[in-house]
């Protein structure tokens, strides 16, 4: 009688020592067993067959081990398994009465991205201390199957095995639900990147090889030495990234993987593990029953928020008024210096009014960064990531759209590359879209300014916070909206990651703060010159005729000129469209410069205000703001909450374009700001005027 030939598959189990590999092995095999050496080390190589529903189950049993560095013969013996026996499922035995010390390896496992099956093993175990491992959410968190199994009494092994073929069958990957945050994550992307383009890993991912080089993995350095040479760029990139990590997180880079990893599985096994008393309850878990509590977590992030903002305002205004009295002593010096005329209007208006007011909010967005790496340095963040997931999720947010969102506070720039980290197209695309609506860090000038100039100074942090909670606000429901109508679909779990609080250095925190104000001075330096010196041309020319300015003040010729400019004349025609939100003609001209970045809605409104004002040129803008009739609290803050909305800058647009793939979403993103933002804007201005508030 003829057999049908059998499918063959080939398993290898592994696992940390005593999590039951060889008692799981043996009731799997029973006495079909192969014993011999791995080549070139003596470390015993067992294998056995077991035939199950037609399949021929071919498995390998691993060494134990509780990583997969390069350190042990063991733990490359195992690697290698995987590597290059390609085996089409492994399978993880964990001890779950040991579950945080067994899912690191897990961990390891899970970052090769090979099709994975978890044996939850020791199961009766868990249930006499009284514990309960939600096995189904702890897969959902890991991102691969779960199967609970008591190997001692052969109890879940069918079910295992059914997982494996299946597993098997779809050749099913793991998503990568592991994720090493904002500051490991840029540079593996960065490296991953780079490896792709200069080397065919075949089915090894270039996220793993990258975690490898950045952990100093001597073996897979060599490795791929031997195929681009020990020189190449790719490893200068590689050590770069591990001494930027060594310097900013203040660890190695192994250390700094390592705990991420731990703060994954503590997250997860936190989430997973209902009831059962937690064994050991150290400081950081006291702090936590208050930080990430359902009833304290929110109001103290809350708080803590607000603190920030109010801190930002105050303690920059010092050294802000110092620049500013700088460059205002500039502008006179010059203006004394140089005779009237078009080189001295440049200087003075253009560059010195322009940049300079810009470049006087260094201090506040140095310490807006102080605040940010603080909060995540001390592993704030992450608790701060818990404390939101709820709320994310209600509205249909991935809980990994945080981290992107967080950065989109910083620039939303990176923000949006950020969002790289979620796996499923549509939780990607909707954190895309809302992205923007997080008030980066140029728009700060723009609240610091009018807030400043029309509210007084205890009451500026408020409206700052306000604005930027609006923003999250209406992120949330935007989400919400988009994922209703336009990008339907379930939303994947993860694992809250929740890492051991540590004390931030003070080095790390610095070397954050240096790097994101020289950025800000950097663009004041560049683009924003450039810029202002584009607007101040198009707010001069053309000239009025001569003739016209007859008989009028010089204050009065500088306000003249301005309306008969390009800029003017652009302004003049659109203000109909924005009357309704209170926005003057110079206003509007700000507005529309803003579009390529949004510190220069400040320098343009500068150089308006400063050629303008005639004599008066040079002196304090938010005087200048003040004195204007135009303007008043009520369409100060209405113009804060347009700038927060409408379009994101030139930059950002790009970047949508390029992650998404399509114009169409860059598209959508400026169509639906703008609708947002006039909306939004008209709203707050009429109910401001309906309360009658000016
Ligand atoms: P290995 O080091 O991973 O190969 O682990 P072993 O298979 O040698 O098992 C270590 C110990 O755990 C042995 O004493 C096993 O009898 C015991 N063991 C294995 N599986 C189970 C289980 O499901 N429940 C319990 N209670 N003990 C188990
Ligand atoms: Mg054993």
């Amino acid at each position: 009688m003829e057999r049908p030939v059998s499918k063959r598959i080939v398993i290898g189990l592994a696992g940390n020592p005593n999590a039951g590999k060889t008692t799981l092995f043996n009731e799997l095999t029973g006495g079909h067993q192969h014993v011999g050496n791995y080549p070139g080390v003596t470390v015993e190589r067992k294998e056995g067959l077991r035939q199950y529903n037609g399949y021929d189950l071919h498995i390998v049993d691993l060494p134990g081990t509780y990583s997969l560095t390069a350190y042990s013969a063991e733990e490359l013996v195992a690697r290698d398994f995987v590597v290059d026996e390609q085996p089409d499922v492994v399978i993880d035995v964990v001890d779950a009465s040991n579950l945080e010390r067994n899912l690191y390896l897990t961990t390891q496992f899970l970052e090769l991205e090979q099709p994975l099956v978890v044996a939850l093993n020791m199961m009766d175990v868990v249930e006499n201390e009284g514990k309960r491992i939600d096995y189904d959410l702890l897969a959902g968190l890991l991102g691969v199957p779960a199967v609970p199994v008591v190997a001692a009494k052969r109890k879940g092994l069918e079910e295992l095995l059914e997982t494996v073929i299946q597993v098997a069958e779809e050749r099913r990957r793991p998503r990568r639900h592991l994720t090493y945050g904002p500051e490991l994550e840029e540079h593996l992307q960065e490296i991953a990147h780079a490896l792709a383009s200069v080397v065919d890993l075949g089915t090894l991912s270039p996220h793993w090889v990258a975690v490898k080089l950045l952990e100093g993995d001597a073996v897979v350095r060599k490795h791929l030495g031997d195929r681009i040479g020990a020189d190449h760029a790719l490893f200068g990139l590689v050590d770069r990234a591990r001494l930027h990590i060594n310097e900013v997180v203040g660890d190695d880079a192994e250390i700094a993987l390592a705990d991420r990893r731990y703060g994954f599985i503590s997250g997860a096994v936190r989430e997973a593990m209902r009831q059962g008393t937690r064994s050991r309850r150290d400081w950081s878990d006291a702090v936590d029953r208050y930080v990430v509590s359902r009833v304290l977590g929110l109001p103290i992030f809350v708080l803590l928020m607000w603190a920030m903002f109010e801190m930002v305002f105050r303690l920059g205004a010092p050294p802000m008024g110092w620049i500013e009295t700088g460059f205002t002593a500039l502008g006179q010096a010059v203006s004394q210096a140089l005779p009237v005329g078009d080189l001295r209007s440049l200087l003075v208006d253009g560059v010195i009014s322009g940049v300079g007011g810009v470049l006087v909010f260094v201090p506040n967005i140095a310490l807006l960064f102080l605040a940010i790496s603080l909060f995540e340095d001390s592993g704030y963040m992450a608790r701060a990531a818990f404390v939101v997931d709820r709320i994310m999720h209600r509205v249909g947010l991935h809980g990994k759209s945080f981290i992107p969102m967080l950065v989109g506070f910083g620039c939303n720039v990176p923000a949006v590359m950020a969002t790289r980290t979620l796996s499923e197209t549509r939780d990607r695309i909707v954190t895309i879209l809302v992205v923007p609506l997080m008030s980066c860090g140029a728009r700060l000038p723009v609240y610091i300014l009018l807030a400043g100039a029309f509210f007084p100074a205890s009451a500026a942090g408020k409206v700052i916070f306000s604005i930027y909670a609006l923003g999250v606000v209406l992120a949330m429901v935007m989400a919400w909206l988009f994922r209703s109508v336009l990008l339907k679909g379930p939303t994947t779990p993860f694992v809250m990651e929740l890492p051991p609080y540590r004390m931030p250095t003070v080095k790390g925190v610095a070397i954050h703060v240096w790097e994101r104000a020289w950025m800000y001075v950097k663009k004041a330096g560049t683009v924003i010159l450039a810029f202002a010196v584009v607007m101040w041309f198009l707010m001069s020319y053309p000239r009025p005729e001569a003739s016209d300015l007859v008989g009028l003040t010089q204050q009065q010729v500088g306000a003249v000129t301005l309306e008969h400019s390009f800029a003017g004349r652009v302004g003049k025609t659109i203000e109909p469209v924005m009357r309704p939100l209170g926005f003057d003609w110079q206003t509007t001209v700000a507005l529309i410069a803003g579009l390529g970045a949004k510190e220069v809605f400040v320098s343009t409104l500068a150089t308006a205000y400063s050629l303008g004002g005639g004599e008066k040129a040079g002196s304090d803008l938010r005087e200048a703001l003040r004195t204007d009739p135009h303007f008043s609290p009520l369409t100060a803050y209405t113009l804060m909450v347009f700038i927060l909305l409408y379009i994101p800058c030139m930059s950002s647009v790009v970047v949508i374009w390029r992650e998404t793939g399509t114009w169409k979403w860059a598209a959508f993103t400026v169509a639906y700001t703008c609708v947002l933002a006039w909306t939004v804007a008209f709203v707050v201005h009429s109910l401001g005027l309906f309360l009658g508030l000016r």
